[in-house]
């Protein structure tokens, strides 16, 4: 039986992965073949093993599931234990292990894009949601300088504590904007761009202004933020590059991203 391999999560339709596993697999000449699974919210350990039953040995998972995704696995890697989400399962011998590439993943991005290592920046992220935990972790095992701000300020305050973060600054959504001259990098992981809105930053200075989502909702975010005179990186090398560390782990290769990306630019470009 041809291996399948699949993102699952609910809402799935819009999913990006499809192409950029698909495009992978042809390439490598592999017997496999990747596709976007709903399955609803709390159905998540049923809806696994449908998917077993029909040869799955490796999955993707995104909303709702991440934290279900880590509860259900066997096996965890050291990111899962700490986070309490993965994003990457896979099956040896009916055994599912679980992992993290969303941490790699944001870690590559920042790697291809910064000209200095991240050690004792100063990083302010906005958001405590599901990704920034991915991000923060990322950051602090880098040795970053973090400050988080968030609108329900509990978020946050919980974030750093789960993941066990001392040091950390946790300032509201407007302090956090007012005091951006102090940093060095800036990471938006809020969902706000899905909605139409965009920060009202300083002057950019020709720092860096990361936002992780891509597409429209990026846009909204990155266009005033140019304007204001920063330099700006989407998400979507953090979706590619979290996509290869998954591919590396259920196949042994490491694909290549730039083709990926490539693709998925193109694609984006298409629905505008
Ligand atoms: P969550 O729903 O878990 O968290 C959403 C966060 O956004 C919360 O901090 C929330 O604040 C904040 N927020 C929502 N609306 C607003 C608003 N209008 N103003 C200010 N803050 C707001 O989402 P995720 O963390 O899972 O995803 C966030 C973004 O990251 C999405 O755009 C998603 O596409 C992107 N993403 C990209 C990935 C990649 O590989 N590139 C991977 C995963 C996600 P509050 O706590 O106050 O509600």
């Amino acid at each position: 039986m041809t291996a399948l391999y699949g993102v699952v999560g609910d809402p799935i339709a819009h999913s990006l992965s499809p192409l950029i596993h698909n495009g992978w697999i042809e390439t490598h000449g592999l017997d496999a073949r990747y596709e976007a699974i709903r399955i609803p919210d709390g159905e998540f350990s049923n809806g696994v093993r449908e998917l077993e039953a029909r040869g799955a040995v490796g999955l993707n998972v995104t909303l709702p599931h991440k934290h279900a995704a880590a509860e259900f696995a066997t096996k965890k890697s050291e990111a899962v234990t700490r986070l309490g989400a993965a994003n990457t399962l896979h099956a040896t011998e009916g055994v599912w292990q679980a992992d993290n590439t969303d941490v790699g993943g944001f870690q590559d991005m920042l790697a291809g894009t910064l000209d200095a290592p991240l050690k004792g920046q100063r990083v302010t992220v906005f958001g405590a949601g599901g990704s920034a935990r991915a991000v923060v972790y990322a950051l602090s095992e880098a040795g970053a300088d973090i400050t988080l701000c968030n609108r329900t300020l509990s978020r946050a305050e919980a974030l750093l504590e789960d993941l066990q973060i001392d040091g950390g600054q946790i300032l509201d959504l407007e302090t956090g904007l007012a005091r951006l001259a102090e940093a060095d990098l800036v990471v938006n992981t809020t969902s706000a761009g899905h909605g139409g809105e965009g920060f009202d930053l300083p002057d950019g200075r020709g720092r860096l202004f990361v936002d992780i989502s891509y597409g429209a909702a990026a846009e909204h975010m990155l266009e005033p933020a140019r304007a204001s005179g920063w330099k700006t990186a989407d998400g979507l090398s953090m979706l590619v590059h979290q996509a290869a560390r998954s591919f590396e782990i259920w196949f042994g290769i490491a694909p290549d991203t730039d083709d990926a990306l490539k693709r998925c630019r193109a694609a984006l470009e298409a629905k505008r």
